[in-house]
């Protein structure tokens, strides 16, 4: 089987994994092992010590590489693991220009963690590009991207950005996490690593952390396999096979997402109890064009503002749905509701937060692939 020559809803099914060579098991077993048997010393097969590799692991990894259209793919025990990895690939005094609305979590790995090792960050509003271009010094190494950002939904022109990045010669990395390779495969428009957090769409189902990075070049594939296991934070098999099995749907429940997210953005925009809509789907969002040029749908995640734009207001809503879970995280088969402000953007100082349009009254939705009428009902309801 030609893996790289297979349309993606067969990727997702088939990449990384041939049935086991033990016995035949079609579905990649669960090699619940920390060590293996070596015929005379230093002699093994391919795996010595489940750090280093463990086939589950390994087969996840390929099957990610393969759906990101990537030679090479690494997994982690989470999402912020991974990006704590490609960081590592610096040293102190290096600059790293970041997306501004950045997720939460990765900005305060950057902030809390690396800056004070040395590291310099430059948070950028990349709508527009020619904003990244006035941040680079001889000493900037990676241009960090994700699109669409969290909570904003704002696009980010990942041809555009890859241009700037070969022009200046630095790494340029995508966190593609919330459109999926579904939607999005930033390697093919120029990226030089991709990253999700395989907790939210890749995983599918709300019941698993993982992390996962993709390359294309061997050399930069060889750093980062040895920050992953000098390091040595991996993913168990367990979680590795949980993540394997949620992507084998992935294709069937992006377009549900998109089918559902469409319906309920259309609806929340003509709601007269709806101030603002955010989603890229939108003929009139600002980057609605790069959306439809780099994307292949618009997703499951929409942010509102009630009229008004009061807090109080907000939470009313929030605690009113029930369907929609309050919850952290996004992604699963069932719908959340969130509260940027308070829950993923908590580490984030007010200040910094409202700069980019995180109000307090700002709700976030991860649509699920329930019956949409039933979530459009229940948002009915809460808004009444
Ligand atoms: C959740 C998330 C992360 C962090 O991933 P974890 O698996 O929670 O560590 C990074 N980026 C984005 C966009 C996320 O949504």
């Amino acid at each position: 089987m030609e893996e790289n020559k297979l349309k993606f809803n067969t990727k997702v099914i088939h990449g990384g994994q041939a049935p086991d060579k033990a016995y035949g098991a079609v579905m990649t077993p669960i090699y619940q092992t920390s060590t293996y048997a070596q015929s005379s010393p230093g002699e093994h097969s391919r795996y010595a010590y489940s750090r280093s590799a463990n086939p589950t692991r390994t087969a996840l990894e390929k099957s990610l590489a393969s759906i990101e259209n990537g030679m090479f793919g690494l997994a982690f025990a989470s999402g912020l693991a991974a990006i704590d990895a490609v960081l590592k690939l610096f040293n102190p005094g290096d600059e790293i220009i970041a997306t501004e609305d950045l997720y939460g979590g990765s900005y305060r790995l950057f902030k809390r963690i690396f800056e004070n090792y040395g590291l310099v960050f430059h948070f950028v509003n990349m709508q527009n590009v020619k904003h990244i271009e006035t941040q680079i010094t001889p000493k900037t190494k990676l241009i960090w991207v994700e699109t669409p950002t969290n909570p904003m939904m704002n696009i980010i022109d990942l041809e555009a950005v890859s241009i700037l990045s070969k022009k200046h010669q630095l790494l340029f990395a995508v966190d593609n996490t919330f459109a999926s390779p579904y939607l999005q495969q930033p390697l093919d428009l120029g990226a030089d690593l991709v990253m999700h957090s395989a907790t939210k769409y890749l995983g599918g189902h709300s019941d698993v952390v993982l992390g996962a990075l993709i390359v294309n070049e061997k050399t930069l594939a060889d750093k980062l396999y040895f920050i992953q296991n000098a390091s040595g934070a991996v993913c168990g098999p367990m979680d590795s096979f949980l993540v394997l099995r949620g992507i084998k749907t992935l294709h069937v429940r992006m377009q549900r997402h998109c089918e559902n997210g469409a319906t309920i953005a259309h609806y929340l925009a003509k709601h007269p109890k709806v101030e603002k809509v955010y989603w890229p789907g939108f003929v009139d969002h600002p980057n609605h064009d790069i959306a439809k040029k780099q994307m292949k749908g618009f997703g499951g995640m929409i942010s509102f503002i009630p009229k008004g734009s009061r807090y109080t207001d907000a939470k009313k809503i929030i605690e009113n749905l029930n369907v929609f879970t309050l919850a952290e995280s996004l992604g699963g088969v069932e719908s959340l509701v969130g509260h940027p402000a308070s829950m993923t953007h908590g580490s984030i100082p007010k200040e910094d937060r409202e700069k980019v349009g995180v109000v307090d009254a700002l709700i976030r939705l991860s649509v699920g692939i329930e019956d949409v009428s039933d979530l459009i009902a229940d948002l009915e309801q809460a808004l009444a």
